[in-house]
């Protein structure tokens, strides 16, 4: 995707996001409050210095970490995850063996089978672009056995009321780790109350889904998306004594209010 702001603009990447939630909002797979969802990131992205940090670097290695150890991880895409990291995240699904499963805020059954058409594309075209290291015959055998779910849910994630309860049996209910990039707080929560590992991308530090998930990504998606890619190649061992706590305060005192 091209903007007609130019390149060179210190924040081209920024104006490139906007744009593709804008697009997408107008495409019809988001809800118009997907932009203020953004908009909040950005703003958050902003007093971080729109770059990755030390402790967001520390926790996006314990991701991969987990998510390679994990007996059946699953990634969980909402609207915005779909709009601006759709493909990186199917390229680590493929690497982890994942399956993805999309879950949002305001189902209606009409988004749902755009998103689900969207993700479906991308995975399509995904599977002839292999990337180093792997032949074209394997990764595309990787790519292909990535699941798409979400669109006949046949279960409920436990504690939470309306469509945004649904979920699929043999996605969220039986994952042992969940990556959920810009979740909101109150799934989280009852993600974290189903005895799954919940790893969070969330560039509020003090957001309920920060504060609720085992691991807390504080990064922008679509860098994070990149890192942990680079990560699984080289995965560590899930730290045991994680301190979570930790990664939120140092987050915290990154903010700053000086000129960048
Ligand atoms: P909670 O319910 O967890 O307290 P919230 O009500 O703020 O959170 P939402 O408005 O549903 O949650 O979600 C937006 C969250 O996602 C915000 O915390 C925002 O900072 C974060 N966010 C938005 N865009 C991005 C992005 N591209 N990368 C990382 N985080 C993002």
């Amino acid at each position: 995707m091209k903007h007609v702001a130019d390149p060179t603009h210190p924040r081209y990447r920024s104006l490139l996001m906007r744009a593709k939630i804008e697009e997408a909002v107008k495409a019809g797979l988001l809800a118009d409050s997907a932009l203020i969802a953004h908009g909040r990131g950005e703003a958050f992205d902003y007093l971080l210095g729109e770059r990755t940090s030390e402790s967001a670097m520390q926790a996006t290695k314990e991701a991969a970490a987990r998510l390679m150890a994990a007996e059946h991880p699953i990634i969980s895409f909402n609207g915005n995850t779909v709009a601006l990291a759709a493909e990186e995240l199917l390229k680590c699904a493929a690497v982890m063996g994942a399956d993805v499963e999309i879950n949002i805020f305001y189902r209606t059954e009409e988004r749902m089978r755009l998103l689900i058409s969207s993700v479906s594309k991308t995975k399509e075209s995904l599977k002839h672009e292999a990337p180093d290291g792997f032949s074209a015959d394997e990764w595309s055998r990787m790519v292909e056995s990535v699941r798409i779910l979400g669109g006949e849910p046949d279960g409920l994630i436990p504690g939470l009321e309306g469509p945004r309860a649904n979920c699929h049996s043999e996605g969220i209910l039986s994952a042992d780790v969940l990556l959920v990039p810009l979740e909101d707080g109150d799934r989280c929560e009852a993600l974290v109350a189903m005895g799954a590992e919940v790893i969070v991308i969330d560039l509020n530090p003090i957001s309920r889904s920060a504060r609720m998930a085992s691991v807390t990504v504080v990064d922008e998606l679509t860098r994070f998306a990149l890192n942990l890619y680079e990560e699984m190649k080289k995965p560590g061992k899930p730290d045991d004594d994680w301190n979570n706590q930790a990664i939120l305060d140092a987050a915290v005192n990154s903010v700053t209010f000086t000129e960048q």
